[in-house]
């Protein structure tokens, strides 16, 4: 399975419901429960106070911002695919660790056949 080299193109990554996984807390290979880690969104204090005043400060009066800003595009730089993080819980011991699978637009828990 190669989750991690699933980065470009119109991607839905699938991913099973129950996973064999090594368990660092048993430091065996359990079956694990799959769960998606909620993303914490974008932190709101992209600055700090301080810093935040004076970047206002700069872009007041004349001259403006002394950043380079592209012309009318907002979303510049935006991206449209989302990391995707998953929990994974223990069956044998009930504890959970996380799991970074990269990024992806669309992600998807199957059940495993
Ligand atoms: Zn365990």
């Amino acid at each position: 399975m190669n989750h991690k080299h699933n980065l470009f193109g119109d991607n839905i990554m699938e991913f099973p419901k129950t996973v064999r996984k090594h368990c660092p807390f048993c430091r065996t290979h359990e079956e694990h429960q799959v769960k998606r880690v909620k993303a914490g969104g974008r932190a709101k204090a992209a600055f700090k106070k301080g810093d935040r005043y004076r970047r206002v400060k700069m872009n007041n009066g004349y001259g403006g911002t002394p950043y380079p800003i592209q012309a009318n595009s907002k979303r510049y730089g935006v991206k449209t695919s989302k990391k995707v993080l998953i929990k994974l819980i223990c069956g044998k011991c009930g504890k959970a660790h996380q799991y970074n699978l990269g990024r992806a637009r669309k992600f998807e828990l199957v059940q495993k056949d």
